[in-house]
């Protein structure tokens, strides 16, 4: 039966005014009618769940975000919530049975103001289907996922182009809108389907619901379970919800006035990720759900997502250790050259620096394969920056930062601030307690630092042999990982570990 398609979009309009005004901006932009161009593949989904391939490996989801930001590169949220929004969606993933990871190129900066304010522009669609990748989950993360067609929304899945849009105030640790769209990318519909253009309201739907949903088509699912397989989403492991979640904000239990048509008080469950229950709330998937999330995953149209590769299983544990800056830096062109240790099992580290040791104050961050970066001005002299490091893999974005260090820059002429590798060598003797320096070049100079940035000793040039060795007593300093550095920072310092 066909839907008039005007009321439907009124409605539609109505009910993004309330989510703004009354809910904690659960809903997500998929309407009834988005989730009806793809009910038949659910449908189908649910029919082949019966005979999934039931294995005991997760199945490989690869992700990629393109992190829209305007053109002088501002407006993208702080790539640490990206890794924070992968740790949590990676987790939700994980007991529905799939390993969610990163593809070479998973985390893509874009600076386009055009695609970043107004992305539902045909030309702007046009440069999104240039930035889609193969072989991924395509997620768009712009100022506004709703601005301009349907209002203001958090997030939703287009069918046609089989990506997800979401606003950049969701890229955030804890937040489910990222896995809610995962969940209809994988073919699912809401738990309060036939309910999404009108929200059950006392005043229109007490006291029992009426047998068939606001969309005029979709019976309605009553709770003694009866006709589950037929009315609402179709499964019977999802207790009817009718849209409860938007406008129901106050906790995670239900308690209002809902009632089914057989006139027995609603029982939805809050905790559904495909509910619009708010996000302190969401955290499962159905048995049924995982089943035909993982059955759309096996099609044919999904054969793009299963690639011959098995993402990293190895655990990351080792904080990074911060080697330099550590204290006030000169530098004569405004660059500056930032190291820290390598961590067992990460592939890549994000390097944020701020001038707020929250780092929420105009962050600037960098994701890089090596320990060491150079990064450029303009610094504010006579003020205190603060730096950190995260270590990641594709598939393990958990890992706490680094704690900050902090320093600041004085701009001088005459240095050379390219660091290259040392040509000296610093070696630790357990016997005799000593650490020598070797291959000294003539006027070098060396410091001793330990991790809280504090210089042991320090030694100039007179007191480098002729032999270029110079040799530090250590038999007074407590064992663990120290670093010799030059302090004029012609070269990168070296770390090394006192037994
Ligand atoms: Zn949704």
């Amino acid at each position: 039966m066909p839907i008039k398609s005007v009321p439907g979009f009124l409605l539609l309009a109505i009910l993004m005014t309330i989510d703004l005004t009354l809910s904690g901006q659960t809903a997500c932009g998929v309407s009834d009618a988005d989730q009806r161009s793809w009910i038949g593949r659910y449908q189908e989904n649910i029919r082949h769940s019966g005979s999934l391939d039931l294995r005991s490996e997760n199945r490989a989801l690869p992700i990629v975000f393109h992190l829209l930001g305007r053109d002088n590169g501002t407006g993208r949220p702080p790539l640490n919530n990206v890794l924070d929004l992968m740790c949590s969606t990676a987790n939700l993933l994980d007991s529905a049975g799939f390993d969610l990871y990163l593809i070479e190129g998973g985390v893509n900066i874009v600076d386009n103001e055009g695609v970043y304010f107004q992305h539902h522009l045909a030309g702007n669609q046009q440069t999104m289907r240039t930035l889609k990748m193969d072989s991924a989950v395509n997620v768009f993360v712009v100022a506004d996922a709703g601005s301009g067609s349907t209002g203001s929304v958090l997030g939703y899945y287009d069918l046609q182009d089989d990506w997800i849009v979401i606003s950049r105030n969701q890229i955030k640790s804890g937040n489910v809108t990222l896995a809610h769209e995962i969940g209809h990318f994988l073919s699912l519909v809401h738990t309060h389907f036939g309910w999404d253009g009108q929200p059950w309201q006392a005043s229109i739907h007490g006291p029992k619901a009426p047998l068939i949903a606001p969309n005029g088509v979709t019976e309605t699912e009553k709770m003694d379970g009866s006709n589950c397989l037929t009315a609402g989403d179709q499964l019977c492991d999802t207790p009817p919800d009718y849209n409860i979640g938007l406008s129901w904000t106050q906790s995670c239990t239900y308690n209002g006035d809902a009632r089914d048509p057989d006139s027995v008080a609603l029982d939805p469950d809050e905790t559904q990720i495909m509910s619009y229950f708010s996000d302190a709330c969401r955290a499962v998937f159905s048995a049924e759900q995982m089943a035909i999330m993982q059955t759309d995953w096996d099609s044919p149209a999904r054969a793009f997502l299963r690639r011959s590769y098995v993402p990293s299983a190895d655990t990351i544990s080792d904080i990074p250790q911060l080697l330099m800056p550590t204290s006030a830096v000169q530098t004569s062109t405004g660059d500056l050259s930032f190291s820290w240790t390598k961590t067992a099992g990460a592939t890549h580290y994000l390097l944020q620096v701020d001038r707020a040791v929250g780092f929420n104050l105009s962050p600037r961050d960098f994701i890089v394969a090596d320990t060491f970066f150079t990064l450029s001005g303009p610094w504010i002299e006579q003020t205190s920056y603060f730096w950190r490091i995260f270590a990641f893999h594709e598939s393990a974005t958990c890992l706490a930062p680094s704690v900050p260090s902090t320093f600041s820059v004085e701009t001088i002429t005459g240095l050379s601030p390219e660091l290259t590798p040392p040509t000296w060598r610093a070696m630790y003797d357990q016997n005799n307690q000593t650490i020598r320096v070797v291959d000294v070049e003539p006027g070098s100079s060396f410091e001793l630092v330990n991790l809280e940035g504090k210089i042991i000793c320090s030694m100039r040039e007179a007191a480098i042999s002729r032999n270029r060795t110079f040799t530090f007593q250590v038999s007074h300093l407590p064992a663990g990982l120290y670093i010799i550095r030059d302090p004029r920072y012609n070269s990168l310092p070296q770390k090394i570990v006192i037994r």
